[in-house]
């Protein structure tokens, strides 16, 4: 047994320190990156934000709102073909990525789907991305398709990121158990707080011209503006999309007298009982479920989510001086803290 002493950080535990700058306002920021991938050469531009392959979040109405705010999505992988054809060979695919995970299925699926129209961008989506069985299907992936986009995860270490990014990833999914509806580090004691992950994933994969998105344990737009200032090129959200329009999930209203009350949505893990019995029939016997299911209050559309997102973000350029996206980590110091927020009024 080995103990590691150096702080490890996760984003309630730190605040960014504003820096003297000659920005006038936050209107003068630049919040889109352009990215070239290390495997493929292909050129990306957009605001680095992807909605997770959750079947609530990752849908085609999220994709079609999100790529009004140049951002992407994550399709969950449960789309029917037909549906998946339809929609890459739309036009639209190039805010969207098509997820699999290690079933034969999915990737029977996803041929079958690559046969019919084009696939730029895909992501390859495991709880545990440490098994040499994960490193090889990166690399049969990469085989495969040559030209496209390749997500793959999740880790939370430099190792394990330098092997997938070697294996043919050009983005590595950085995340083991922040998520909002994550029961992993509850069920398992693994895990490792997501800025530190994210950090050093980060100087990890860049050593090797690739890139990592930072995937779940942002609540606020503060805690994705501090993923970008350690150095995620990308992030993804779930929570923070769910309850929106664009989602796809039960709807729920609270019953007060009898009364119809307030309007919520049904939220839930990707491997929560909710989602093993609606895909699987059931949580099978040699897995304990490692997600929750709650109920998140409607927000409308997810337009003003974003506005408050992408608001938050420039916000947070115009107090460290940095103009671009790009320039947001050189212009970064984390400052630790006891406590970050004014609690007084909830
Ligand atoms: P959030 O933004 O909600 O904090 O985190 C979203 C991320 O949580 C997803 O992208 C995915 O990596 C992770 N996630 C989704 N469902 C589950 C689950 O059932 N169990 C675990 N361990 N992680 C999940």
């Amino acid at each position: 047994m080995r103990i590691e002493n150096e702080p490890k950080l996760d984003f309630k535990d730190v605040l960014i320190r504003p820096k003297r700058s000659t920005l006038g306002s936050r209107a003068e920021v630049e919040i889109e990156r352009a990215f070239r991938f290390a495997h493929t050469g292909r050129e990306w531009r957009g605001f680095p934000m992807i909605a997770a392959n959750m079947d609530v979040v990752g849908t085609i109405p999220m994709a079609r709102a999100l790529a009004r705010h140049g951002a992407l999505v994550a399709l969950h992988k449960h789309y029917p073909e037909d549906l998946l054809v339809d929609f890459f060979a739309s036009g639209e695919p190039q805010h969207a990525f098509y997820s699999l995970g290690t079933a034969e299925a999915d990737w029977e699926k996803f041929r079958a789907v690559k046969r019919r129209a084009p696939i730029g961008m895909i992501c390859l989506d495991v709880a545990n991305g440490y098994t040499e069985k994960f490193v090889e299907m990166v690399a049969q992936a990469r085989d495969e398709n040559p030209d496209a986009v390749i997500m793959a995860g999740n880790v939370v270490t430099g190792d394990m990121t330098e092997a997938l990014v070697l294996a043919g990833a050009d983005i590595v999914k950085v995340g083991i158990g922040p998520g909002s509806v994550c029961t992993t580090r509850k069920m398992t004691g693994v895990g490792y707080p997501q800025l530190s992950a994210v950090i050093e994933c980060a100087d990890a994969a860049h050593g090797l011209k690739g890139l990592v998105c930072a995937d779940g344990g942002c609540t606020v737009p503060g805690d994705i503006a501090k993923a970008y200032g350690g150095g995620a090129d990308f992030v993804m959200l779930g929570g923070m999309l769910a309850g929106h329009d664009e989602c796809e999930g039960e709807i729920v209203y609270d019953e007060i007298d009898g009364e119809r009350g307030a309007k919520s949505m049904v939220f839930y893990g990707m491997s929560s009982d909710t989602a093993m019995k609606k895909y699987s029939g059931g949580v099978a016997h040699y897995r304990a479920s490692e997600g929750k299911t709650v109920e998140v209050a409607y927000r409308g559309p997810v337009d003003d989510t974003m506005q408050e997102i992408t608001g938050g973000v420039r916000s947070m350029m115009t107090y460290i001086g940095a103009t671009r996206l790009k320039e947001v980590p050189k212009r970064t110091t984390f400052v630790m803290v006891g406590a970050q927020l004014n609690t007084v009024f909830g």
